[in-house]
């Protein structure tokens, strides 16, 4: 809020050398590498779809309403005032105003109703844009947004299920799915014994003679607990089985899925994430018998770009944060903003927020091809895992640094740096952490060595470019020729190095000289730091720092 009419003369003393707060902002326009990254990755409908979403999530009124959705998290309702059973979530408005944000929009769909010409760009911006606004109920627009591609599988349930993922009317009430046109999904694999391990789920399914099933067991981990439906994995005769279970059965009952208890989380406290029981519960078989996890995967995959997304928004906004700060607050006689300590830190920040939006973009439009471009679909195969990896390993240390940028007042929560820092770990840790990450990079490199081959085609357009990225491509080369089990002895240095060098190669072809070369000198350069702030000494400041809000 902006707080030009708060009183600045006290009782005791006059309110000096504060930054004035809040105002509203344009998260397109004044955001010159999302312009920038959306005319190189996306046909021009994006941007301009985008427009209204960025100029609307800029009103400083959503940050008091994201606000206002973390103090008052999500609250369970397992039973009625008469002791029947409900398992409901109750969320405050402000949580259903976000989601409405997103689905008014169409932002869920839209990867979907535009698919094969910049629907996963416009997707992907939108995400950008949203989790700047509060990254928790992102999780349900993610969600509902992977569950598609698992639908497709089954044209009845297509049929049934498809235009409601795709309505844009959110309706948050706890009816029938026939009684509403819109519909948000879940998914449910992990279970106590076995998180990253899915095959280890002991959740039960029992195939019924009307070609149903029915699901008893446990999960430890279930996002978004209201959603209409939920993405299943479970035990049959033929191994495990992807399920699609509805909040009601077919015949209008609540469906048997128990909420025993919501986790009380270090973050990411507007969405809700519990654990849940299938008791009995009715279940419609989706994809092949025993091919689950081939099947929910491909859900997973789409996530996974969200995971490795939504780092990026949340480095943008904080970024902005701290920028902000720093022009309007004074220190030893200077702004904060001229101090050229802080001006190398923030620059750095910038740069990094920039370099992770081009590899999300750029593996965006991976997806967006990959149907009819084998280019594009290797590397789809092959980007999300290292975006998600790299982009996740940045964020708790970058979102540290931004909130030391504001001082004490960025530990305290009425800033959104506390909220970010405590945020940026679970993008990390769910839809594979970042150990099964490195893992999923050697898989494809060992099973798709066409995605690996896409992927040095890509660095090679930025060869000669800059001595740093050369000489990180060269000893790139040399290593990926190690043996597997070298290969997987180095699977995070190996994973993090493809990941920086397609940044690399993204912001040398396609951002100004400043951002390229300072970024290859300070990310693969001989003087790297795994601090933020460690530029070179001549790196170009004022380039850089006025790209940020220009
Ligand atoms: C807030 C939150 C919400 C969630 N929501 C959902 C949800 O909606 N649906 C759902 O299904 N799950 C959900 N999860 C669960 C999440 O996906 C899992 O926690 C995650 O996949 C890790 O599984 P795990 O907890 O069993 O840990 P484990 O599988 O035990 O892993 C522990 C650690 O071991 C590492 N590791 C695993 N295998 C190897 C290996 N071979 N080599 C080296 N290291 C390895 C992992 O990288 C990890 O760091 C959620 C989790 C959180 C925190």
């Amino acid at each position: 809020m902006a707080d030009h009419a708060a009183r600045t003369h006290l009782a005791t003393h006059e309110v000096t050398n504060q930054p004035l707060l809040g105002g509203d902002h344009d998260l397109l326009e004044e955001d010159m590498a999302l312009r920038e990254a959306l005319a190189r990755e996306a046909p021009a409908w994006v941007a301009a779809r985008l427009a209204p979403l960025a100029r609307e999530a800029g009103r400083d009124t959503w940050q008091a309403i994201a606000d206002e959705a973390n103090r008052h998290p999500p609250e369970l309702r397992v039973f009625d005032r008469h002791g029947r059973r409900l398992d409901e979530v109750h969320y405050t408005e402000a949580y259903h105003r976000l989601m409405h944000l997103a689905c008014d929009g169409g932002w869920q769909a839209v990867a979907w109703e535009q698919e094969g010409e910049g629907g996963h760009q416009a997707h992907v911006a939108a995400l950008y844009v949203l989790t700047q606004v509060e990254p928790g109920f992102c999780c349900p627009i993610t969600m509902t947004h992977a569950a598609y591609p698992v639908l497709r599988h089954d044209s009845g349930v297509l049929d049934e299920w498809g235009p409601r993922l795709l309505a844009n009317d959110y309706d948050p009430r706890a009816l029938p799915a026939g009684d509403k046109r819109a519909a948000t999904f879940g998914m449910a694999m992990t279970e106590k014994q076995g998180g990253s391990d899915v095959r280890r789920n002991t959740t039960q399914a029992t195939r019924q003679p009307d070609g149903s099933a029915r699901l008893t067991g446990h999960k430890w981990f279930c996002s978004a607990p209201m959603s209409d439906a939920f993405l299943t994995l479970a035990q049959d005769d033929a191994g495990i089985g992807c399920f699609l279970v509805p909040r009601f059965r077919p015949d209008g009952e609540r469906n048997g899925i128990q909420l025993q208890r919501l986790k009380d989380k270090c973050g990411n406290r507007a969405n809700a994430s519990a654990e849940i029981e299938y008791a009995d519960a009715w279940a419609h078989p989706i994809g092949e018998p025993g091919r689950g996890v081939a099947t929910i995967l491909e859900m997973v995959q789409q996530t996974r770009l969200d995971a490795a997304t939504a780092p990026a928004g949340m480095m943008r906004q904080a970024t902005l944060e701290a920028w902000r700060h720093v022009q309007g607050r004074e220190a030893f006689g200077k702004r904060l903003a001229d101090q050229p300590l802080m001006r190398r830190v923030i620059a750095d920040l910038a740069l990094e927020t920039e370099a992770s939006l081009a590899l999300c973009l750029r593996t965006a439009r991976a997806f967006d091809g990959a149907a009819r471009d084998p280019h594009e679909h290797a590397l789809a195969r092959l980007l999300p895992a290292l975006a998600k990896f790299w982009h996740n390993k940045r964020g708790p240390a970058f979102m540290a640094e931004a909130m030391e940028c504001l001082g004490g007042i960025g530990y305290v929560e009425e800033a959104p740096l506390a909220r970010l820092y405590r945020e940026a770990p679970v993008n990390s840790i769910w839809e594979g952490s970042g150990n099964v990450m490195c893992l999923d990079v050697m898989r494809v490199m060992t099973r798709h060595p066409e995605s690996i081959a896409a992927l040095r085609q890509e660095l090679a357009l930025a060869r000669g470019a800059h001595p740093d990225f050369d000489r990180a491509f060269e000893a790139l080369e040399r290593r990926l020729k190690a043996t597997p089990d070298v290969l997987e002895a180095q699977a995070r240095w190996l994973t993090q190095r493809l990941a920086q060098c397609l940044q690399a190669a993204l912001l040398l072809r396609h951002a100004p000289a400043a951002i390229g070369e300072t970024f290859c000198a300070a990310r693969l350069g001989e003087e790297t730091s795994p601090l933020f702030g460690v530029l070179p000494s001549h790196a170009p400041l004022d380039a850089i720092l006025e790209r940020i809000m220009p």
